[in-house]
This record gives C-alpha cells, structure tokens and sequence, in this order.
C-alpha cells in the first residue's frame, strides 16, 4: 500500500550519535540545543524571529492568548482543518465563528471572513489546508481594515510560498508543526512567529509557566498566566538534524509529485484539483484531487493499493462544536468532490504514473 503520509528521519548513523551526545550531556530541557534550532529555523525560511514549541497545537494557543483573545472573544475560523486549530480557540477562551471556504482550494475564504466579522472578532485563524496557501493579500486587507490580528496555521506548509516569501510572513502570528507525519517532524514540536517584537518576553513567559528562563528561582516573579510548552533539547537536536540533512529534498519531492499530478490531471474530464490564488506556490504535504465521484474513485485506488482518503472531517459536525455548528454551502460542497492521494518524497517517479494511470481508467 502506498501510504497517504510517512515519517521521515535522517539516516541512523547520522541522526543517533547526535541524540546519544544531548542525551547523556545533563542537559536535556530547553537550553542551547533549542536556542539553535530556533535560529537556524528563523534564518532558513527567513522568519524575522520564533520561539520553539512543544507542539503545534501549544503554539496556536499561545498565539491566541499573545493576540489578545479573552473569555467570549470571537475568533474567524475554518471547519476544514486538523481538529487543533478549533480545540485551541475554545481553550483560550474564544468563541468560534465558523467561515465558509474556497471550493477551489478548501481554504477559509476572504469574502465569508468578511461577512462574519463582528464588533467581537478579536482573530482570524487560517489554514494553508493541505500545503496550498490561502488567499493571504486579501485576508491581511480586510484585518488591517478592522484591526484584527490573523494567525496562520501553516502545519500542513512547510516550504509553501506567497509571493517571493515562504508562508508564515504574512499575517501578525504563525505556527508551524513538528508532529510525526508533517512535512519535517521532530517527534512531537511546534514553532511560533509573531511580527511584533514588544511581545517576545511575554511570549517566554507564556510558554514557560509565566516565569522568565535563567533569572534565579527564588528571585523571579511569576507575572502572567504560563503553561508548559518549551520544547526540549533532544526534539531540539532532532530538528536541527533535520533541518541540516532532508528537509530540502523532502519539501522538493512533495512539490514535484503535486506539479506531476497537476499537469497529468489536468488531461482528465472529470478530474480536478485544488489551486491557489496567483501568489500561492503550494508544498503538497497531501495531495488535493478534487471530482463529483470521489467515493468510487477512493475505492478503486485502495484496490490498487493506493491509500486514499478525505483525512479529515468537517471540524463543525464534532459534538464539542455544536454550540457554534452552521452548515457551510461551499466547504460542503468542497468535501463531497475532495480525495486526498499520497505525494510525499516515498512516492516515486514509477508509483505517481501508476497513480495516475489508475485514475484514467476510472
Ligand atoms: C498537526 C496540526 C496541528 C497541531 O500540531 P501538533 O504539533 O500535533 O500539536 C494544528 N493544525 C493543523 C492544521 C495540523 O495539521
């Protein structure tokens, strides 16, 4: 079976001495192993500055709690995502809002943002579902406008670009995700950028159980609600060994399966697939096939032993959302034609023709 996605390391002989060295250093919480990986993530992907999470899903709340969302604040989000970015507005205290999306790409789209904005939004939070960025120069026109801070969600795109910077440069906060099978994991981790640089301490604090790091114990003032979201040194030195060997090639790979399949499709009456706005260079961490017979086609490639699946549901049809559910025409619509196909760097040359071949014959 062709898998949908994949854990990825360096090889052993690289990537174990390095852990072993952190491992039996004494030092294995956050310290120099983070403060590097921070730097050279920053530095590669040309982020201005971040901190090192211990997951996704911590950096989007503190996101949230750094763009100032209170109890009972409205915060513009997406239904068709990874259940964590909804999970992490309810634990800051915000009350979702549902927008509908693009039917072209799945993501949150700038018109219903619009709509849905109220005296109460406090955050917007987007998706770049799937690695395909949303339509950020129309969504950042329509916060500034209002003056309400957007968090992009770029879990599933590392390596995607807008415009001539990698995704995450746009808005006022991003995240990013090191889970097992993003694009480049480090067990478990996250990342988080924010614009504003006056908010670097209480960032530390935040993640920290609102203390700050190397001021002595007995002298630090504990001054805001903190939690325990620092990443360590050993997921630390994973993501350097990451960043150092693959990366590259893995990133490379996902985009030139999804070109592959975007030209091959597009051959295809009855075929589609997701596209993004003119600045929009998607890094495929999944591929978005988009046809009125999804189910058949599903079935017909996992006889094929090609894993094909929608990944995701719907985050409204959860019960936990039920206070906030209203039923969206075109994320609906986008859900009823979506199958996700694999075309990460596991898909060889070989398997994406075969892929593709069994698609034409359905
Ligand atoms: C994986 C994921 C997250 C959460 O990241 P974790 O590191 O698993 O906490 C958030 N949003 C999206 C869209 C994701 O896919």
């Amino acid at each position: 079976m062709i898998p949908l996605v994949k854990v990825s390391f360096p090889p052993a002989n690289v990537l174990m001495p390095k852990i072993e060295e952190v491992l039996y250093s004494g030092q294995v919480a956050e310290g120099a192993f983070v403060y590097d990986f921070e730097k050279k993530f920053v530095e590669k992907y040309g982020y201005g500055q971040g901190l090192a999470i211990s997951s996704g899903t911590a950096a989007l709340h503190m996101a949230l709690i750094l763009a100032g969302v209170e109890d009972g604040d409205e915060v513009i989000s997406t239904a068709m995502t990874a259940e964590p970015t909804n999970t992490s507005i309810t634990q800051a205290g915000g009350k979702i809002v549902w927008a509908d999306v693009d039917s072209a790409s799945g993501n949150i789209s700038p018109e219903s943002i619009k709509e849905n904005i109220t005296s109460k939004t406090k955050a917007i939070v987007v998706v770049h579902y799937a690695g395909y960025p949303c339509r950020m120069d129309e969504i950042m026109k329509i916060a500034k406008e209002k003056n309400i801070k957007v968090i992009e969600d770029c879990a599933h795109a590392l390596g995607a670009k807008y415009g001539k910077d990698f995704v995450g440069l746009q808005a006022d906060f991003a995240i990013f995700s090191f889970q097992a099978i993003k694009h480049m994991t480090t067990v478990d981790g996250g990342f988080l950028l924010f614009k504003d640089n006056t908010l670097l301490e209480k960032a530390k604090r935040v993640r920290w159980f609102g203390m700050l790091k190397g001021v002595p114990r007995t002298e630090v003032d504990l001054s805001v609600q903190g939690y325990k979201y620092n990443m360590n040194n050993v997921t630390a030195q994973i993501g350097l060994q990451q960043l150092q060997h693959n990366i590259d090639q893995i990133i490379e790979r996902h985009i030139s399966n999804g070109l592959f399949y975007d030209q091959e499709l597009s051959k295809i009456k009855g075929i589609d697939f997701a596209r993004c706005d003119s600045q929009g260079r998607s890094s495929y961490w999944i591929y978005t096939l988009l046809t009125d017979n999804s189910k058949d086609l599903e079935k017909l490639l996992t006889e094929n032993g090609i894993s094909a699946s929608k990944l995701h549901k719907p985050n409204y049809h959860h019960s936990f959302f039920k206070s906030s559910f209203k039923l969206l025409p075109q994320l609906e619509k986008f859900y009823d034609r979506l199958l996700h196909i694999p075309c990460g760097w596991w898909v060889t040359n070989e398997d994406r023709q075969r892929i593709v071949d069994v698609i034409k014959k359905g």
